[in-house]
């Protein structure tokens, strides 16, 4: 049963990154009788954020401040959650399936022996039990798994829950923890962050994404798709092919061993669908595929398809949306 879950919120650039208000509402779908859903805030200075996480659905904020927190590195956070843990005693930790979670999350379970269910996009629940679904097989199929331990370790994929906001009532009682940790000697110290796409949005956070594949053809032919992605509000991805070609970043690769996604509306732009690709995009709610061979496999999974070279079809979508959006 669950009724004490913690959820780990990420912080980027001093805001609270979309991913852990959802965290916030996961957790409190699977409370079914009432809890209290603790938010861990860590960081160097993060006290001002605890409003949101209220509003968003937690009923406690644990503040943690070091100076060690102030960027991620492993072996800060992995000793600072494992101390919260102790304090806190959650039935369950709740990350983002992030890159954070993703390094995170194994590594705290191991060293409590405790179970992880990785990369969670629904859930059901009965009274015996609650069983988590995860896409296995590069989204081509999809498993129920349950876990025992206490606590358990869940990552909820990105875009999948649907955050709660409320505004705080005035005479609402907000329980705030201040809790020290004490965060033993460094392996590994970041020095400085760059910025590699700055302007860019977040890709993995992205209502609408426009990817380009091979069909894109050069560093040039991603303009396009970036004036669709930008009229738009989106991001622009890409296939490991068009990375590999030197197209673009591989920071923007989408697939099994890029990053996954799940827009409300994913453009496939001269990508085949190869089932590498369909693993980081499948789960978007809405795909529009643009490709000049009808037999492509993206057409499979595509909701719509133009059958067209995407030198004419972007610019005429990119016209058409102007008319619309001016
Ligand atoms: P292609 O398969 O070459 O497709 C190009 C498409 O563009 C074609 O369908 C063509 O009809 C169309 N096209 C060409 N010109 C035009 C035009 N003018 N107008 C319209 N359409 C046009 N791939 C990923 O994407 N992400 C991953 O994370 C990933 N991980 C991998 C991991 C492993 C272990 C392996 C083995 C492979 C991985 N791949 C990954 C590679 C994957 O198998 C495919 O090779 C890759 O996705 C193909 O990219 P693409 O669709 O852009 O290129």
């Amino acid at each position: 049963m669950v009724n004490k879950p913690l959820v780990l919120v990420e912080v980027r650039n001093g805001t609270i990154r979309e991913v852990s208000f959802e965290a916030l509402a996961f957790a409190n779908q699977l409370m079914k009788q009432g809890g209290e859903v603790t938010a861990a805030l860590l960081g160097s200075d993060v006290s001002g954020l605890s409003k949101e996480l209220f509003e968003h659905g937690a009923t406690k904020v644990v503040h943690v401040s070091h100076p060690h927190l102030k960027e991620y590195t492993t072996d800060a956070y992995r000793q600072a959650l494992l101390q919260i843990i102790e304090v806190e005693k959650p039935c369950t930790v709740i990350m983002g399936h992030t890159a954070l979670g993703k390094d995170l999350s194994p590594r705290v379970a191991m060293k409590l022996g405790a179970g992880l269910i990785s990369d969670i996009t629904s859930f059901e629940q009965d009274e015996q039990q609650t069983l988590f679904i995860r896409p296995i097989y590069s989204g081509k199929a999809f498993e129920k798994k349950s876990v025992s331990t206490m606590p358990s370790f869940l990552t909820i994929r990105p875009n999948n829950f649907i955050k709660q906001h409320q505004p705080l009532k005035k005479n609402r009682c907000t329980n705030i923890v201040d809790l020290k940790v004490d965060i033993k000697e460094l392996r590994t110290v970041v020095k400085e962050t760059a910025e590699k796409m700055s302007g860019q949005v977040d890709l993995s956070a992205a209502k609408i994404v426009v990817a380009g594949g091979r069909g894109v053809k050069s560093v040039e032919g991603f303009a396009p798709l970036k004036e669709l992605a930008t009229l738009l509000g989106g991001a622009v991805g890409a296939s490991r092919a068009a990375c590999d070609a030197g197209y673009c970043d591989y920071g923007l690769q989408i697939g099994q061993t890029g990053k996954i996604v799940t827009p409300t509306i994913y453009f496939a732009v001269g990508i085949s669908g190869a089932i590498q690709h369909l693993a980081g995009m499948s789960q978007s709610k809405t795909i529009v595929a643009i490709n000049k061979d009808p037999d492509a496999p993206i057409f499979e999974i595509a909701d719509y398809g133009i059958v067209g070279d995407l030198f004419e079809v972007v610019p005429l979508l990119t016209k058409a949306f102007k008319e619309i959006l001016t």
